[in-house]
């Protein structure tokens, strides 16, 4: 029987035995509700506001401070770990057990801005606050240091980033099984964004985190922005173009959940071909890419699209492609992941499928079933394979998905693999 991607094991993995504290800073006041998943990651009651960043609220500033402080304290900042745009990311773990390891995203004080925050931070800081699912990184607390600096303390998640195992081709190697369970958890985390109203606006494999039971978490919500207000004009500069849909390089001011279903399109792909699939230079590039590789975007097949204020197609007319052009470079995930991938790249944002709708495809409930988190592959420094070195992984193939006998399909993955050396 396949599992049913909306049932999700219960994460274990929680850092820390209590929920985010709360934070003392003003700024963060204005938090309003958390949307919190069940452990099936359906969205559940909120936490008690009482208990949320609230709790500074009418306080005094010296008592403010002194929570601060306190919190602070909780945690011992360790090497760093990497660099974003906006914050430097350090391991760090809690003062009371060393063992419970956590990420501190201390973001860079910018005279420019407001408060001295980028707004991306703003940002993040923001809708982490909000969200809390097992496929979404959890923010576990807040504080300021010296300086003004503000830093979030993350959940630590050591095993890297889909985009390293995709691009490891020499020592990582996975099947459709796989790909559905990573599929399946992305799938999860923007349906559950969306439900709650919100837009990552930058899904790529770079951003998609995983946790060291195998658990892949959506991370980086630096560009997100809820969409509550449909009326709203966006900005259409968003998602790094190899990702970005063509609604937003046409200049598209209003969007919705759709821009974000084309980047878990491509990322799809990604996993399959394992190389990005439309990789454009420069945005004309990516427009020409995207006629090309997946068919140009007219009046017959998206009514209204020649209106967009950035409209402009290499004059040469690509028709949409069909599936037997997609199964010939997807195939690999079988009949129904093709079918699924071809919903998830549809030129109209309004015939694209939607996160919710993605879930409900019978691709889920084909042979094979996901392959379960802590049986995922992980990059090779993380100390485990679990293939045989002897098993390298080419670009571009993955095991056949319509193999229905699970002991067989395990021997094929191994023939397959074996074959492409
Ligand atoms: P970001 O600014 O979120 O893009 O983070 C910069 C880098 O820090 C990432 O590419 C990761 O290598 C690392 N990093 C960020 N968050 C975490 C985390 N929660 N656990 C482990 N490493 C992280």
């Amino acid at each position: 029987m396949a599992v049913s991607p909306l049932i999700v094991h219960p994460t274990e993995g929680t850092l820390l035995p209590s929920r985010p504290l709360s934070s003392p800073l003003k700024r963060q006041q204005q938090a309003t509700h958390s949307a919190v998943a069940s452990s099936n990651g359906t969205p559940a009651l909120a936490r008690p506001p009482g208990q949320d960043l609230q709790a500074g609220l009418g306080m005094s500033l010296d008592l403010v401070e002194q929570m601060n402080e306190d919190e602070k304290r909780k945690y011992v900042k360790g090497r760093k770990l990497g660099e974003g745009t906006y914050a430097n990311v350090y391991l760090g773990h809690a003062r009371h057990d060393p063992a419970v390891r956590v990420a501190i995203k201390k973001i860079k004080v910018q005279k420019e801005f407001r408060d001295g925050l980028a707004p991306d931070a703003v940002r993040e800081l923001k809708h982490l606050q909000e969200l809390h699912h097992p496929n979404i990184i959890n923010l576990l607390s807040v504080f300021s240091s010296k300086d003004q600096n503000l830093n979030l303390v993350l959940e630590y998640l050591p095993l890297g980033d889909l985009e390293e195992l995709i691009r490891d081709v020499d020592h990582v190697r996975y099947g459709a099984a796989d790909i559905k369970a990573w599929m399946g958890m992305l799938t999860r985390a923007v349906w559950f964004c969306h439900d709650n109203c919100v837009l990552h606006r930058d899904i790529k494999p770079n951003n998609l985190l995983i946790a060291a039971d195998g658990e892949v978490k959506l991370a980086d919500f630096g560009l997100a922005r809820s969409f509550a207000d449909p009326g709203r004009k966006m900005t259409a500069n968003v998602i790094t173009r190899w990702y970005r849909p063509p609604e937003l390089l046409f200049g598209a001011r209003h969007y919705s959940g759709a821009v974000d279903v084309w980047s878990v399109g491509l990322v799809f792909a990604e996993l399959v071909i394992r190389a990005p699939f439309l990789p454009g230079n420069s945005e004309v590039e990516q427009i020409a890419l995207i006629c090309r590789q997946i068919g140009t975007p007219t009046d017959d097949n998206w009514p209204g699209v020649t209106q967009l204020k950035e409209y402009t197609v290499p004059s040469d007319v690509t028709p949409v492609w069909d599936k037997s052009a997609y199964m010939g470079r997807f195939g690999a995930v079988g009949a129904e992941g093709v079918d699924l991938l071809m919903r998830t790249l549809a030129l109209d944002p309004r015939k694209r499928i939607t996160a919710r709708e993605m879930l409900e495809h019978r691709w889920w409930r084909t042979e094979p079933r996901p392959t379960r988190k802590e049986e995922l592959p992980r990059k090779q420094d993380g100390g485990e394979d679990k293939m045989g070195s002897d098993l390298k992984r080419r670009n571009g193939v993955v095991e056949d998905e319509n193999n229905n006998n699970a002991r067989g399909a395990k021997v094929a993955r191994k023939l397959d693999f074996g074959a492409t050396k």
